[in-house]
């Protein structure tokens, strides 16, 4: 049995380092480098936060928490500095109230901030209504995951290749027999498309289209005079302040799924209109005052109707897919790389197959 990762991203290198090749031969191929793509592009936040959570989500994500804190025990860094939602609402700041009774339930530090209380957060009050503090939230470096994923990979035994393109997946009688590549072709019994923005060419081959929309992730590197001491803060506006080292990353917090909404991957630009609310959010946070820009990025997240992500079998035998991750990529792929595991291993809890199915809507 031959398994083919296409992707080496976050979640196709987390998935190679489960799966492993003790009983079947796993190959992994990526085109460019291990986690040089939306996985760099993103924040690095590892998210116990969530507006409005439901049980099945925080069930989800505790498992993800949980295969990190593994990691860390063994050496992964990855800091706490937590994350505070901001209400520019009286309705929103009523969501982040619920929400925190709701985290605290389920055993998660959180609690909800009156807006003179931001102030210790690094947080300018005037026109705020509140927030949802979550002390417990960490940030990592991605890519450096993604390598010790691939690293695990390799160490079990996954041919990990790097600079080779899967071009094309071949199938006979709805059931996939191998994959071509910029380096020829390979016989596979299974794929799984962890592609992240690019999945839908990669269903398109096998002839297949499933509901997944791309949503632009601008961000602005800022360099401040002193390094901002908050968690990073995250607007209702949906813009957010991650601090870091030398002072933050502004970005845009877009995960509304809109039908057919594609773009064209490569293009890279930022906008005026995102570099003024950037430049903004220094009236809340006023450690941005006097900032100066460094670099600028675009990553494109792949979003789903229901904000979860597909993961699993599709109608054609022996093509999964593992995609539509939104904005929570990082934090979840350790707990999608189990559930594939667990398909592929036929031991899988019935409710992560059907409230993850990609065939669910
Ligand atoms: C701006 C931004 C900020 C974010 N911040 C956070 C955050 O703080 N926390 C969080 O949890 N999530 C965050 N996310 C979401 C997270 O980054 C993604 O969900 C995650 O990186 C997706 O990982 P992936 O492995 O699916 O995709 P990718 O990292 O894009 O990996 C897919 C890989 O597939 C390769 N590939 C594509 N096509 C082929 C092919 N045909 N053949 C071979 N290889 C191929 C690509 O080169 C790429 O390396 C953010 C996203 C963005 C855009």
């Amino acid at each position: 049995m031959h398994t083919v990762i296409v992707g080496g991203g976050i979640v196709g290198t987390a998935i190679a380092a489960r799966l492993g090749s003790t009983d079947r031969e796993v190959t992994l191929l990526e085109r460019s480098e291990i986690g040089e793509a939306t996985t760099a592009a993103s924040a690095g936040l590892l998210m116990r936060t969530v507006v409005d959570p439901d049980p099945f989500e925080l069930r989800f994500r505790e498992r993800a928490h949980e295969r990190y804190r593994e990691l860390r025990e063994d050496g992964l860094e990855a800091d706490r500095i937590g994350i505070v939602y901001v209400a520019e609402s009286a309705a929103f700041a009523d969501r982040l109230a619920d929400s925190a009774r709701t985290l605290r339930e389920a055993g998660i530090d959180a609690s909800f901030l009156e807006p003179d209380e931001l102030v210790g957060l690094g947080i300018e009050p005037g026109g705020l209504e509140g927030g949802l503090y979550t002390p417990e939230d960490r940030v990592c470096d991605p890519a450096a995951v993604a390598t010790l994923f691939a690293d695990r990979a390799r160490s079990a035994g996954v041919d990990v290749r790097t600079g080779v393109s899967v071009t094309d997946v071949e199938t006979h009688e709805e059931a996939v027999t191998a994959v071509g590549t910029s380096e020829g072709r390979l016989a596979a019994d299974r794929v799984i498309n962890a592609t992240g923005p690019w999945a839908p060419q990669l269903d398109e081959a096998v002839g297949i289209e499933l509901p997944l929309c791309h949503t632009r992730g601008p961000m602005l590197a800022v360099e401040t005079s002193d390094p901002l001491e908050g968690p990073t803060a995250i607007f209702e506006s949906k813009r957010y302040v991650r601090p870091t080292e030398a002072g933050a990353w502004l970005g845009a917090y877009r995960t509304d799924y809109t039908e057919g909404q594609r773009y064209d991957l490569a293009d890279r630009s930022i906008s005026a209109s995102f570099r003024e609310s950037a430049r903004e959010l220094e009236a809340f946070v006023p450690g941005l005052e006097g900032a100066t820009v460094v670099d600028d990025w675009v990553g494109y997240r792949t979003v789903t109707p229901d904000g979860r992500p597909l993961v699993g079998e599709t109608e054609i035998e022996g093509y999964l897919v593992a995609v539509g991750l939104s904005g929570q990529g990082i934090t979840l792929a350790p707990a999608v790389a189990d559930v594939v595991h667990g398909l592929l291993e036929d031991d899988v809890d019935p409710e992560y197959r059907s409230r993850l199915s990609p065939t669910r809507f």
